[in-house]
């Protein structure tokens, strides 16, 4: 392809060629047509692989030709070398690849430093940007996927990720979580047989819309967790009776069977005002309550903190906040900064009213003031904030 004409080598270890390039003409980039034409010469430097343990520098002779079909709108245009040269480029292509999985390993700074040492030298800016330009190569789509959410900041913006399952690598990233961006992604990439996800609709929703051939399953963790948050409600509703069955059990009394008066469970009537998240919230207060009282039962007995910590096995640093206190203690909800902040003035007073208790209903009134910034949300959210 080149014709060497001279070489020298400087006091560098760099070794200079001077080459030009073959043939009589070259092929228009617009038209196609060939021309023998010469318009004039310039001089491009080029970085090449090492030979041996020298660097090479091409200073390539580079014609440019006239092009002589009318109809063309370039009147002249450069010789191309392609597959070894790009346009531009201060490099070979060989060079270029070399360089980038240096800096692919190594970084820029370190991958600088054995670049130098492997005679490709280049600066460390240089091997950043050959790896962002790098182009990405497109995978196939994985037959068993994975869909989650994951959050960009927790508890307040959330995107999906989705995983190959058989090389555990991820897939790609979707910048949120709705029905309408996934199911583009899976009709985008055809192909998937088994789908793993969570329980929520959003998914279930996406994927019979975007892949409805897939077999969707509930995942193994998804599924251990839902179980243990329905296991934990329950142990917490039945606090009082399991404290007590576990007395009788190993024989250290039963005065805790009978339930005091304040212990029980909320009537039927007062439960059908609250909402789920406020019955779990009351489930919780009450086995504090519970808890509190056992404390301070055994403290009179006479018993010392570490043997209240072992009988009802709790923390000593618990224990010891119940007993300094004369009420259980309250944790109260920190309420953190969100996209309703700056509307809190104007909607505490209506969520707090009886008739906004369910989210719902929040929703509704929300949707007839023409508040579109709370109807874009949730509306579960707006009950939480009560
Ligand atoms: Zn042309």
């Amino acid at each position: 392809m080149f014709e060497l004409i001279s070489y020298s080598l400087d006091q560098n270890k760099v070794l200079n060629l001077e080459v030009r390039t073959k043939g009589g003409g070259a092929k228009c980039p617009d038209c196609h047509r060939i021309s023998d034409r010469i318009h004039s010469h310039y001089s491009r430097t080029i970085q090449d692989l090492p030979m041996a343990d020298l660097s090479v520098i091409l200073h390539v002779c580079v014609r440019r030709f006239f092009c002589d079909t009318p109809s063309c709108y370039k009147c002249t245009f450069t010789e191309r070398m392609p597959g070894s040269i790009e346009s531009y480029a201060r490099r070979t292509n060989r060079m270029l690849n070399s360089q980038r999985e240096v800096g692919f390993v190594a970084g820029g700074e370190g991958g600088s430093k054995i670049v130098h040492k492997l005679a490709l030298p280049t600066s460390p800016d240089t091997l950043i940007r050959l790896v962002r330009i790098a182009p990405i190569l497109e995978k196939p789509t994985p037959k068993k996927l994975g869909i989650d959410d994951w959050a960009f900041r927790r508890g307040h913006s959330y995107g999906t990720i989705l995983i190959d399952l058989e090389t555990h690598r991820p897939v790609d990233l979707l910048p949120d979580r709705t029905v309408d961006t996934v199911k583009k992604w899976l009709l985008e990439h055809p192909g998937v047989e088994i789908v793993t996800r969570d329980r929520s609709p959003i998914y279930i929703e996406a994927i019979n819309q975007g892949a409805a051939s897939a077999i969707q399953v509930a995942d193994r963790w998804h599924l251990l967790h839902n179980l243990v948050e329905t296991i934990e409600r329950t142990l917490n509703r039945r606090y009082k009776d399991l404290q007590a069955a576990f007395r009788k059990t190993i024989g250290k009394g039963t005065e805790a069977e009978k339930p005091a008066k304040k212990d029980l469970p909320v009537s039927s009537e007062q439960n059908i005002s609250l909402t789920g998240y406020e019955k779990q919230r009351q489930q919780m207060r009450e086995k504090r309550q519970a808890q509190f009282e056992e404390i301070h039962q055994l403290k009179q007995r006479g018993l010392s903190i570490r043997a209240i910590s072992c009988s009802l096995r709790i923390g000593r640093e618990k224990v010891r906040k119940n007993l300094a206190n004369e009420q259980p203690p309250e944790y109260k909800r920190r309420r953190q900064k969100t996209i309703l902040t700056p509307y809190w003035a104007h909607l505490e007073k209506p969520i707090k009213s009886a008739c906004l208790l369910r989210s719902r209903s929040c929703y509704r009134h929300f949707l007839v003031h023409g508040w579109s910034i709370l109807c874009r949300h949730n509306p579960d959210m707006n009950t939480r904030l009560i």
